[in-house]
């Protein structure tokens, strides 16, 4: 068994620190570590996003910082998106990298099952450059052999650190939106069998260092779960699997969210089984509102039909959040779309956004289409969508003081109600004295923006105590 440690570097979306959750959990099986601090580590792992331009510039900034700051003799190992999307090109523009995996690699370069070369105490720098010179000419980053096809989606799941747990269900995406090249290099859809998503959720649940108590469901395209495996009447596969799914999750767990909806999969019967889990949380990927402009994305929708969707929710849980993720510049989008979309933001009141610069992907429909928009116009309409949601965001927070609600201690002095979504949108400061992993009901005492501030209205209560919905 290695004796190894290994730090694991994780950019871009919760699915991607899934993966990494699944890579940690392979690395300690196989007898590594998990290193304090990347300059410990023998082997370092960059998890990467390819996702736009300034996710790519981000992941090769940190595989160089990295690489300037393991120790001597430290592999360095770069998986993930980029690595699948890029593996050659990468290798070869990044000669620092010991080893590219992407999907169904192994991240272990077979150089470090033997021990590795550990250089004199001193500077790195200076001893990194033979070490590079000795690896070129063997040990090599090319595909190793001891390198282990393996599936990120089944592998075993590490106990988690916090009471929240993201649960992949899928991977690959069957819609071809014009400006997306995850199919190109994450496949078609493939869901999990249900009984392998409940019994990750059983086990997160029931560890008894963290029992989880939020399972956060993520897939590329969620609202599509398991309809590559489950064929209805006549052949047809079942309208919405993923509401099994949520129902049977529920009963598990206190808390069960849904991120990444398709908003046409925002089927009446799911909008049920989402407000039945008791965390009536909407993230709905919506992308754009022109309808025109949704066609070039080869997209569902317009903004009327949004709002008429997120109207209707509102009339049975009116204190549900909505989140949504918008991207400015695509190609044709005109004065009069982003009009619209101000408009939409401004009568929608969305709870949370993200707005991302349209990204010219080669080999994605949007790559060769006409009417592309300048980046400094892209850049200018994102500045304004942001300004006008910042201040929306900021007012719905602004209405929850004085409000009670309750809260799960993330960890020590912050915890979340159900209107925040674990890493991505804000959340509630809290005293330090109330353990991780406990509920709370808090007094909204501030509002800070997007952070809340609250104050115990009655004792924390252990998670066994808690009903589950
Ligand atoms: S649904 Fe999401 S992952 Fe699938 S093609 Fe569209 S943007 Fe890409």
């Amino acid at each position: 068994m290695p004796d190894g440690r290994y730090w694991l570097q994780t950019l871009g979306c919760p699915k991607n620190q899934v993966d990494s959750d699944k890579l940690a959990g392979v690395l300690d099986t196989e007898g590594y570590r998990a290193a304090s601090a990347p300059e410990e580590a023998d082997l370092v792992v960059v998890n990467t996003c390819a996702f736009i331009d300034a996710a790519r510039q981000e992941s090769i900034d940190t595989v160089l910082e990295l690489s300037d700051a393991r120790a001597p003799g430290a592999r360095l190992v770069v998986t993930g998106c980029m690595a699948e999307r890029y593996g050659r090109e990468l290798a070869e523009a990044l000669p620092e990298v010991d080893l590219v995996a992407g999907f169904g690699r192994s991240v272990v370069p077979a150089a470090l099952t033997a021990p590795a070369p550990r250089g004199p105490a001193g500077s790195a720098r200076v001893t990194l450059r033979p070490r590079r010179a000795v690896r070129g000419a063997g040990a090599g980053r090319a595909a190793s052999a001891a390198a282990q096809a393996f599936d990120l989606l089944s592998l075993p799941r590490p106990p988690s650190a916090a009471p929240w747990a993201y649960v992949k269900v899928a991977e690959g995406c069957d819609r071809r939106c014009g400006f997306c090249a995850i199919p190109s290099f994450r496949g078609a859809q493939r869901s999990r069998p249900v009984a392998d998503v409940l019994a990750e959720v059983e086990q997160l649940a029931s560890d008894p260092a963290m029992p989880v108590a939020e399972i956060v469901l993520v897939a590329q395209d969620l609202a599509s779960f398991g309809r590559d495996r489950s064929a209805g009447p006549g052949g047809r596969p079942r309208p919405t699997p993923l509401v099994s799914l949520t129902e049977q999750v529920r009963r598990l767990v206190p808390r069960t969210r849904l991120l990444y909806l398709y908003p046409s999969g925002l089927t009446d019967e799911l909008v049920d089984a989402v407000l039945a889990t008791g965390v009536p949380y909407f993230d709905l990927s919506l992308q754009h509102v022109s309808r025109p402009l949704l066609a070039r994305m080869r997209r569902w929708g317009d903004g009327d039909r949004f709002l008429e969707r997120i109207g209707r929710i509102r009339v049975r849980a009116p204190r549900a959040t909505f989140r949504s993720s918008f991207i400015l510049g695509y190609p044709g989008e005109t004065e009069e779309d982003h009009d619209a979309l101000l408009a939409f933001l401004d009568q929608a009141q969305l709870d949370w956004a993200g707005f991302f610069p349209f990204s010219r992907e080669s080999g994605t429909f949007a790559d060769s289409l006409e009417g592309q928009v300048p980046p400094a116009l892209a850049m200018e309409r994102l500045r304004e969508c942001a300004e006008l949601q910042d201040g929306i965001t900021a007012r719905r927070r602004d209405a929850m003081v004085g409000d009670v609600h309750q809260v799960l201690v993330d960890a020590p002095g912050r915890g979340r109600t159900v209107h925040e979504a674990p890493e991505i949108d804000g959340i509630v400061r809290l005293p330090g004295n109330l353990p991780a992993g406990s509920f709370v009901d808090v007094v909204v005492t501030e509002s800070l923006g997007t952070d809340l501030v609250g104050e115990p209205a009655a004792p924390a209560r252990a998670l066994a105590e808690r009903p589950v919905a």
